[in-house]
This record gives C-alpha cells, sequence and structure tokens, in this order.
C-alpha cells in the first residue's frame, strides 16, 4: 500500500516482509573502542516511544527478525526481556559486547544468535576495545555453552591495523563455531586510505588466500568452517540473496530510541539515511555504479553507508571494491567443491545480521 504523508513524501505503510528490524535499545555504550568513538548520538538514552507502537508494526511482518542493538543493549536488560515478551517476532538476535550477558539468564534461550564482539587474539581485543575486554568475552562464551544455548554463537570482529587477519580469524576459530569480520574502512578514526592500502597488500590479501585454502581444504575433507564471510559469500554464488547483503534499507531497517526509522544503524545523523516513523517510511536501495558492476550478484554493493558517503573519495571507494572482488574471486576458483556442498552452503539462514561482505 502506499500513502502521502504530510510532507509529500511517497511512503510505504504495510503489508511489510522485511525480515529484520534492528531495534537500538540505547546508543549509549559502557566501552569506548578505538575505532568506534563509544555511544551513538542523536537519539535518547531509552526508548522513548510505545512499545505496543512498535509491536504492531513488526506484527504485519509474518517473517520478522528482531535484533537487540546499542551502544550496548544489555546495559538496558530488562527492556530487552520485556521487548522479547511482546514483540511478534520469529527470530531473535543479539549484538552485545558479552559484558553483562548474565543479566539475561533464561532469556538466552529465547535468542536464535548472539553475536559477541571480539577483534581476535586477547592483545588485539584488549588493543582496540579495552584491557581485559578479550577474558569478559570469553566468559560470556562459556556462560551461553554452560547454559547450553543452542543458537548460533558468532565472534563478530571489526578487523583494523593491528589485526593479522589469518591469526585473528583461526585464534577466533579455536573457540567459536562462526566468527565473522568487517574492516574498520572509510568511517575509520584509526587511519586513512593510503595506510589501508598497504596493509591490505601485506596482510590482508595474503590472509585471505591462506584462510580461504584452509577452509577448501577442510571442505575437501567434508568439514565446512564457519568463516562467515566465505559463507556467506558462496551462499550468494550459488543462491544469490539481497542488496546490499545486510540489507540496509530494504530488507532491514534500524529503530532509533524515539521511534524513527533508519535504513542503517550506525548513521542516525545522516538525513538521507532517516526513512520515516512506524506511521510508515521510504526504502532506498543501492544503484550505480554497483548494478553494473560484473560483480553486483554476489557483493550486493557491500554496504549503503560506504555506497552513500564516500568518505575515503571514489579512490577508496574502487579500493574496497578491489578487495571485494579478490575475495570473490579466490573463492570462485573452487567452483567444484562449492557446487558439491552447494546445498550445504546457504548463509546466513535468516538475516542474523551479519554483513556478508567485509
Ligand atoms: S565491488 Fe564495488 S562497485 Fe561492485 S557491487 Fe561491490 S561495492 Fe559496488
Ligand atoms: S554493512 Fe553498511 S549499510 Fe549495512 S548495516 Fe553495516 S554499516 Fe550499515
Amino acid at each position: 500500500m502506499i500513502s502521502l504523508s504530510e510532507f509529500g513524501k511517497i511512503f510505504l505503510i504495510a503489508p511489510y516482509n522485511l525480515v529484520l528490524y534492528i531495534i537500538i535499545v540505547t546508543p549509549v555504550c559502557n566501552l569506548r573502542c578505538r575505532y568506534c568513538g563509544g555511544s551513538l548520538h542523536g537519539m535518547p538514552e531509552k526508548i522513548s516511544y510505545d512499545m505496543n507502537d512498535l509491536a504492531n508494526f513488526i506484527e504485519k511482518d509474518k517473517e520478522a527478525v528482531v535484533a537487540f542493538y546499542g551502544g550496548e543493549p544489555l546495559l538496558k536488560a530488562e527492556k530487552v526481556k520485556e521487548l522479547i515478551d511482546i514483540l511478534p517476532a520469529k527470530k531473535f538476535v543479539l549484538q552485545t559486547n558479552g559484558f553483562f550477558i548474565e543479566k539475561l539468564g533464561e532469556y538466552i534461550h529465547k535468542f536464535d544468535s548472539i553475536l559477541l564482539s571480539i577483534d581476535g587474539r586477547k592483545e588485539i581485543t584488549d588493543f582496540y576495545r579495552c584491557p581485559g575486554c578479550y577474558e569478559k568475552v570469553m566468559k560470556a562464551l562459556k556462560y551461553l555453552v554452560d547454559n547450553d544455548f543452542d543458537g548460533e554463537i558468532i565472534a563478530r570482529m571489526a578487523v583494523s591495523y593491528k589485526t593479522d587477519i589469518y591469526e585473528d580469524v583461526m585464534h577466533l576459530l579455536k573457540y567459536f563455531p562462526l566468527v565473522h569480520w568487517q574492516l574498520d574502512a572509510v568511517w575509520s578514526n584509526l587511519w586513512g586510505l593510503k595506510e589501508f592500502k598497504k596493509w591490505a597488500e601485506k596482510n590482508y590479501k595474503p590472509g585471505i588466500k591462506k584462510l580461504i585454502d584452509i577452509w577448501i581444504e577442510n571442505m575437501g575433507k567434508g568439514k565446512i568452517l564457519g568463516i562467515v564471510p566465505f559463507l556467506g559469500i558462496a551462499s550468494r554464488i550459488l543462491h544469490g540473496g539481497v542488496t546490499p547483503p545486510c540489507g540496509a534499507g530494504k530488507d532491514a531497517i534500524a529503530i532509533t530510541t524515539d521511534g524513527k526509522i533508519l535504513a542503517c544503524p550506525i548513521a542516525p545523523d545522516f538525513q538521507w539515511n532517516v526513512l520515516g516513523d512506524f506511521r510508515g517510511y521510504e526504502k532506498i536501495e543501492i544503484g550505480e555504479p554497483c548494478k553494473s558492476c560484473d560483480v553486483y550478484g554476489v557483493c550486493g554493493g557491500r554496504c549503503l553507508f560506504a555506497y552513500k558517503e564516500k568518505l575515503w573519495g571514489e579512490e577508496g571507494f574502487r579500493e574496497i571494491c578491489e578487495i571485494t572482488k579478490f575475495t570473490i574471486s579466490e573463492i570462485k576458483k573452487h567452483m567444484n567443491l562449492l557446487n558439491k556442498y552447494k546445498m550445504e552452503l546457504r548463509y546466513p539462514p535468516y538475516n542474523n545480521t551479519t554483513e556478508i561482505i567485509p
């Protein structure tokens, strides 16, 4: 259905079939990671809308997946529990730094996916995030395992200049069934394009090659390692997927604490990113040059925010495209094996907030 808002824009109103609703429970975070800068801005510290309005809004989507996000959502653990009790979602997802996981108690079992933020080896995680952070996250992991959590547990890394992609991913795979990462690129506090390019050539691309070799070697023996970007890329090669892969703006939206609807959760301050509110909203999508790109079917435009805000300029945009194309082409070298495991290589099973293309 289409209606005209009071501002004269064309807004979409139900029925939605959006699949992922990212609820920003609070913009506040207890940490101040080096690449992040801490809390989000541009919204109240706690949810100020009527939770029933949110429930009514989500109810129209029978396939709804709800993800709790922040800031650190478990700073408001009681609110998360209240929302779980009233929201008619098919799946629940949590992105957390793990510091307060025990506050959830039995509610851990309500979740289908829990993403714990950890950046790799102890010294790397503690450098980017805070001293003692690594131990806290490992304790949160132990809590989930000891309490028989049977959903997905995903190590969610941010990857920046101190990261050795091979070492850090391999380290986390010893403990976590699934490992995902995002590049600290474009909006980084820590480095610029020049340093990024050097690191990509010296560390990232060789590391990706080594990781793909190990992933393929294991697959050859019938074991599929949970390296999320590879699983997701292989899945998109074999089965396709939404664009952008995170769904932002079309297949996923974020809801601020004052009930605004955003395309992407990380950028509440950008006007293009504010799509509307519970009464209706505009969808937004990736356009050129991505739509004519030869890897669009797999890359999907990668990241809506980076596509809209080319903070490292056209050159920076092309540099990241080059890395994406490199990763895709390295994976595509193994099509025979990928085809053999076509049925198993479907990832994610639902939009669990892993953005797939790093
Ligand atoms: S590689 Fe670059 S141009 Fe091509 S689809 Fe991805 S983001 Fe767009
Ligand atoms: S991949 Fe980009 S557009 Fe998508 S949620 Fe992350 S920052 Fe936003």
